[in-house]
């Protein structure tokens, strides 16, 4: 991706508490469908944590070292300052770095955790690439687009086969868990105000001060445009497609 977008991407996003749809109260929903021990210095990833959103919960909510991983340094510089305000700096460690190419020993893991990120490698890819960093009997909880049922208006099915070709229903991402040797614990879809209140209302807000510091740029306009034609996308049609949580083991 080209170095210009990239910084303006990062600019609009970093005062953002989160980056894509999601809440605390689906993050705690997700959080007890694992099943973890309570009492255990557990070790978690957070791949693709934008500005910490997540790391910071799973690290006031476990005991806990997280791991929070991100390819935008402005994203990982973000998430440390909070951390720090919240006094959770020693249990959070933040690295810039690819998703691709994970900065973890295999089956080190308890938990790898990945809101709304995982679609920048593909879920199967991903999945595939990122159990192997589990331990026997280690939990992934995972975030991605999803069908809510088998059939759609074929506008909105022609936009996301071509923007997302692995969109799928609930069933089929389950299939894909299995087949890499996770056991589903559960799965859900986020509720909408995931998206509109916790998301979109948020980076709606955002995007006359980040127009206001870009002036006359193209690129930034275009973002922009991008922004409001996925919030229109989602007003339109999102009771055909939505978010769904997956919750899945490694077999023992
Ligand atoms: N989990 C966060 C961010 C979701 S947005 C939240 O819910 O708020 C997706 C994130 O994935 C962005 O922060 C983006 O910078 C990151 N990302 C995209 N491709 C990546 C890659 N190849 N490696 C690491 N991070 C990546």
């Amino acid at each position: 991706m080209d170095k210009e977008f990239l910084r303006l991407i990062a600019d609009l996003y970093r005062p953002l508490d989160r980056l894509g749809p999601g809440s605390k109260a689906t993050s705690r929903q997700a959080l007890a469908l694992c099943g973890l021990p309570e009492t255990d210095k557990l070790a978690v990833a957070d791949i693709g944590c934008g500005t910490g959103s997540s790391a910071l919960f799973l690290a006031s909510e476990l005991d806990a070292q997280v791991t929070a991983i991100d390819f935008l340094e402005p994203f990982i510089q973000a998430l440390e300052k909070r951390a720090a305000t919240a006094g959770l700096a020693d249990r959070i460690e933040g690295i810039t770095g690819d998703m691709t190419a994970l900065p973890v020993q295999p089956e080190s893991l308890d938990l790898i955790w990945s809101e709304g990120a995982i679609y920048n490698i593909g879920f199967a890819t991903g999945i595939d690439y990122w159990q192997q960093f589990l331990k026997p009997g280690g939990v992934i909880a995972v975030s991605e687009l999803t069908w809510r049922s088998a059939t759609r208006p074929k506008a909105i099915n022609d936009y996301w086969q071509t923007a997302y070709p692995e969109v799928d229903v609930m069933s089929a991402k389950l299939a894909v868990l299995e087949q890499a040797g996770l056991s589903p614990l559960g799965a859900f879809f986020l509720p909408h105000d995931c998206w509109m209140e916790e998301y979109f209302r948020p980076l709606k807000d955002r995007l006359p001060a980040f127009l206001a510091d870009h002036p006359d740029n193209e690129t930034a306009q275009a973002i922009a445009d991008e922004q409001l034609a996925e919030i229109k996308l989602y007003e339109q049609y999102g009771r055909y497609f939505g978010y769904g949580f997956y919750i899945a083991q490694k077999m023992v």
